[in-house]
């Protein structure tokens, strides 16, 4: 058996970048960059207003000026700002040559007949100057950086609208077991609901997969190796869930050698997973999940994106929120590290929620995170800071 650790580390030995492919900007959301974008024109392009109002020069702002021009956004002023002169501008509109302020509607008394004068407060220029955001050839947005409707906007600034991304890893989806039934049917007496695959297609997509649903196969060689080799030859990673414990039907790692997998690990020293699976073979990976669906959900979180991470390109890891403890997490045995479901209460602690084990997937539904406790740690004590990381 090996430790949490070193099963990570396998998995990042072993991944593989997936290759690179151009999307059009407005489909690019949560896909990861594979360049450096860099901005090709100055932010703002020219010297603005940032208000509705009267551009002028701030040495006349004590005096009456004349209304020489109205200067709508999008249009250039066709003439400069004399002495006591000022020209009506919208905001976003260039500023006219010789004006060097604002001032705003709000802050402008009109006189008679295109007169003005300033009053109130005459402090700020209201102008946003040209390059003030940014310059022309400055990188914005670096490579392996995922793409989030903040980064979609920075692109769309930096005429960036066909961005080289990672391409997305394609997800083969395998529920084993005689048992499981798709959620639609009302399970018989010896019958339990397939909420796995169901689970796995939807963190996959969240994390930016493209995953595919190959059903429920029962527990034999040729179903599974059947599917396992359809699935093999259509994706990157197949996750299979069930069939990897002890049991006289628990067949997925012996298939998974049989089906040219290289097995990279079989025992991991964690709770829950332990018999989780992972193969290799040349470029197509695979995990044998536990049945369990906490077990299955929380590898997924663990493990599966791992090498997601990897495949993709990613800089940056999930973030883990720091949090205290509302009540010590406990437990019995410490020989495994452990993930426990928590979550976040109003006053901004954590507390593990009620949970029975493995099989309790309805207590995720009331869970915000998991917590971990390490190999050899059995109390977390109150009010200690842990690390969340976000379900
Ligand atoms: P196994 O890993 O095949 O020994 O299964 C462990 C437990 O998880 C058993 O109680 C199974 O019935 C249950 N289980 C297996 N597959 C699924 C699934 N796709 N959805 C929900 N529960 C499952
Ligand atoms: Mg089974």
């Amino acid at each position: 058996m090996i430790s949490y650790e070193q099963a990570v580390e396998i998995i990042r030995a072993n991944a593989l970048r997936l290759a690179t492919e151009v999307v059009e900007l407005s489909e690019s959301l949560n896909r990861v960059l594979q360049q450096d974008v860099v901005c090709d024109i100055d932010m703002p392009p020219f010297d603005k207003s940032a208000m509705d109002g009267y551009a002028c020069r701030s040495e006349d702002l004590e005096n009456i000026l004349e209304v020489v021009e109205i200067i709508p956004a999008g249009y250039q002023a066709r003439r400069p700002i004399g002495k006591n002169q000022c020209a009506k501008i919208m905001t976003g509109a260039m500023l006219p040559s010789g004006a060097d302020c604002v001032i705003i509607v709000e802050d402008a008394e009109e006189i008679s007949n295109g007169k003005i004068r300033a009053k109130g407060s005459k402090a700020a220029p209201n102008i946003c100057r040209k390059g003030e955001d940014v310059v022309s050839g400055q990188k914005l947005v670096s490579s392996g950086t995922r793409i989030t409707p903040k980064e979609i906007a920075t692109l769309a600034l930096a005429g960036c609208t066909n961005p080289l991304v990672s391409r997305r890893p394609r997800i083969g989806i395998v529920a084993t077991g005689d048992e499981i039934v798709e959620p639609y049917r009302v399970p018989s007496g010896t019958q339990i609901r397939n909420s796995n695959s169901y689970q796995l297609c939807a963190q996959s997509r969240r994390f930016g997969a493209e995953p595919s649903y190959y059903g429920i196969v029962s527990d034999t060689n040729e179903a599974i190796g059947r599917v396992v080799e359809k699935a093999k030859s259509e994706n990157d990673l197949i996750l299979l869930t069930g069939g990897v414990s002890m049991g006289d039907f628990d067949l997925v790692p012996s298939i998974l050698k049989e089906m040219g997998f290289q097995i990279l690990f079989e025992k991991v020293a964690i709770q829950p997973g332990k018999p989780t699976v992972f193969g290799r073979a040349a470029d197509r990976f695979v995990f044998g999940l536990p049945g369990n669906p906490v077990s299955s959900f929380i590898i997924f979180e663990i493990l599966v994106k791992e090498l997601l991470f990897c495949m993709l390109g990613l800089a940056k890891h999930d973030q883990t929120e720091r949090y205290p403890l509302a009540k010590a997490a406990r437990r019995q045995t410490t020989l495994r590290r452990a993930w426990i479901p928590v979550r976040v209460t109003e006053e901004g602690f954590v507390e593990p929620v009620e949970f029975h084990g493995s099989a309790h997937i309805t207590s995720l539904a009331s869970a915000d995170g998991i917590i971990t406790l390490p190999v050899g740690v059995s109390e977390i004590e109150k009010n200690t800071i842990v690390e969340v990381r976000r379900i």
